[in-house]
C-alpha cells in the first residue's frame, strides 16, 4: 500500500486505501487523548478492513507545542501541509494570551476558510444529563464559521476608527442610538448572502442525506434586522434552490395571507406527507427555551457564528457535556476539513491520564464516516455507546453516576479497544 493523500475531483472525496491524515496532538490534556484516540482508530481500522486499508498519521504543530519549537503559535508549514492532505484531526489548542494575538483555532478556519461548523449532539443511554429526557436531543448543529462578530473587527473607546465611525452614524443619524459616545467601544458584524446560503445548502444537503425532517434557521433578525434577519432571508432564498424536495415555511406564509390558515395547512401536512424537508425558522433566544422543552421539533439547525458558539454548547450540556461531544470545521465546497475535540485543553489535568477522550474519540468517528469509512466510524461510535451503557468511564462522568467503572484515560481506550 502507498501512503498518499485525500482528494476531491468533481465534488467527490477519493480516499487511498492508505491516507495521509495529518494531527495535531494539541496542548495540555491533548497529548494523552490524542494518544488514546489514535489507538482507537487504529485498532477500528483493522477491525474493518484487516490489511487492506490503514491511516498514515503525520503529526503537524500548533498551539504551545509549536510555540515552543519555532517560535510561532501557527507555522506558515503546518498551514500548507493541512491544505495539502485535506481532511486533518486536532487536540485542543491554547489560546496564546496578549495583545494581538488571534485564537489559532479562529485563525484556522479563517485561514483554511472552514465555513461550516458542524456539531452533532446526541445521547447515549447511560450519560448522565441535568435534563429528564436527554434522548430526545438529536440534532445537527451548523455554526457558520467565518463571518459575525468573528471577524475580529473590534475598535477601543475613544480610538481613531471608533471617532470616524461616530462621524458616520451622526451623518446617517444614528449617532443618538449610542448611549455613552465617549466610553464606547464597538465591533462590526459583517453577515453576507454568499457566507449564508453555502452554510445553510450545507445544512439542508445534510438533512436531506439522512432523511431528516426539519432545518430550522436560528436567528435575532427581530432585532438586527439587516445581518441576523439577511441571514434569515438569505437562508430561505436558498431553500428555493432545492426545489420540491424541500417545503420553506415562506410557502406556508404565502398561502396563507392568500387563501387562509386552512389552506396553509393543507399545503404543510402534505409536503410532510410527500418526505420533504421542512425550512423554518425561530429567534434565538425561543430556540433555547424550546430547545429544553421540547428538542424534538428540531432536527437540523444552521445559524449565524455568535447564536452557534452558545447553541452548540448549550445542547451537549443537555447530553454529557464537552467531554464528549464531537466537532468538525469543513468546507463543503473544496472538501477541506478539520475534527477536533470541542473542549479545551484542561491544563490543570494534562499528564494526570484522567480526563474524557470521548469528545476527540467521536470526532474521529465523523472522519471516518466523511472520508467514506463506514464501517470504521460504526465500530467506534457502537465500543462508546458500549462503554456508557456498561458505565466504564472517565472521572467526569464517574462522579455523577452511582457504581461507575472509574477508568484513566488510557484504560478507557483499552476498554474500547476490547470492544472493537
Ligand atoms: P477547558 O475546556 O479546557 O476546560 C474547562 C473545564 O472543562 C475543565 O476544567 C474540565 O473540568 C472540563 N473538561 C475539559 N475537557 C474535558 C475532558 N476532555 N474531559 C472531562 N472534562 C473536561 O476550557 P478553559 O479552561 O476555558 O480553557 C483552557 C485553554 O483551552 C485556554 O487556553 C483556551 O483558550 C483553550 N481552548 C481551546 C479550545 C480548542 O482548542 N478547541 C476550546 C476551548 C478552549
Amino acid at each position: 500500500m502507498e501512503a498518499k493523500e485525500i482528494q476531491i475531483v468533481g465534488g467527490e472525496l477519493l480516499t487511498p486505501n492508505m491516507p495521509i491524515i495529518p494531527f495535531i496532538a494539541g496542548d495540555g490534556i491533548g497529548p494523552e487523548i490524542w494518544a488514546a484516540a489514535r489507538r482507537v482508530f487504529d485498532a477500528a481500522v483493522e477491525k474493518s478492513y484487516a490489511n487492506k486499508r490503514k491511516v498514515k498519521w503525520l503529526p503537524v504543530l500548533a498551539g504551545q507545542k509549536a510555540f515552543d519549537e519555532t517560535g510561532e503559535w501557527l507555522p506558515k508549514e503546518t498551514l500548507t501541509t493541512l491544505k495539502k492532505y485535506l481532511v486533518a484531526i486536532k487536540g485542543p489548542l491554547t489560546t496564546p494570551v496578549g495583545k494581538g494575538h488571534r485564537s489559532i483555532n479562529v485563525t484556522l478556519r479563517q485561514e483554511l476558510d472552514l465555513f461550516a461548523c458542524f456539531r452533532p449532539v446526541k445521547y447515549y443511554p447511560g450519560t448522565p444529563s441535568p435534563v429528564k429526557e436527554p434522548e430526545q436531543v438529536d440534532i445537527a448543529v451548523f455554526r457558520e464559521n467565518t463571518e459575525d462578530i468573528y471577524a475580529g473587527i473590534d475598535f477601543a473607546p475613544g480610538s481613531k476608527a471608533t471617532q470616524e465611525l461616530l462621524t458616520l452614524l451622526q451623518k446617517e443619524g444614528l449617532a443618538g442610538r449610542v448611549r455613552f459616545p465617549k466610553t464606547s467601544a464597538f465591533a462590526l458584524k459583517p453577515i453576507s448572502s454568499e457566507g449564508t446560503k453555502r452554510l445553510v445548502s450545507a445544512a439542508i444537503t445534510y438533512a436531506l442525506e439522512h432523511d431528516l425532517q426539519h432545518v430550522t434557521l436560528v436567528h435575532k433578525g427581530n432585532i438586527m434586522k439587516k445581518t441576523e434577519g439577511g441571514f434569515k432571508k438569505w437562508g430561505y432564498e436558498i431553500a428555493e434552490s432545492f426545489g420540491n424536495k424541500v417545503y420553506p415555511l415562506t410557502h406556508y406564509e404565502r398561502l396563507q395571507e392568500k387563501e387562509g390558515e386552512q389552506a396553509a395547512r393543507v399545503e404543510l401536512i402534505a409536503a410532510k406527507k410527500a418526505g420533504k424537508v421542512i425550512i423554518n425558522d425561530i429567534i434565538a433566544d425561543n430556540f433555547f427555551q424550546q430547545a429544553l422543552l421540547q428538542p424534538a421539533k428540531f432536527d437540523v439547525v444552521a445559524t449565524p457564528n455568535l447564536n452557534g458558539d452558545y447553541i452548540s454548547d448549550a445542547l451537549a450540556a443537555q447530553v454529557g457535556g464537552i467531554g464528549i461531544s464531537p466537532g468538525a470545521n469543513i468546507n463543503y465546497q473544496t472538501g477541506q476539513a478539520i475534527f477536533e475535540a470541542t473542549h479545551g485543553t484542561a491544563p490543570q489535568f494534562a499528564g494526570l491520564n484522567k480526563l474524557n477522550p470521548t469528545s476527540l474519540i467521536l470526532s474521529g468517528a465523523m472522519m471516518f464516516e466523511y472520508i467514506g469509512w463506514k464501517e470504521t466510524a460504526k465500530l467506534i461510535e457502537q465500543a462508546v455507546a458500549d462503554a456508557i451503557a456498561q458505565h466504564y468511564v472517565t472521572v467526569d462522568f464517574a462522579q455523577k453516576i452511582t457504581g461507575a467503572h472509574e477508568l484513566g484515560t488510557s484504560e478507557y481506550a483499552d476498554y474500547l479497544i476490547s470492544k472493537i
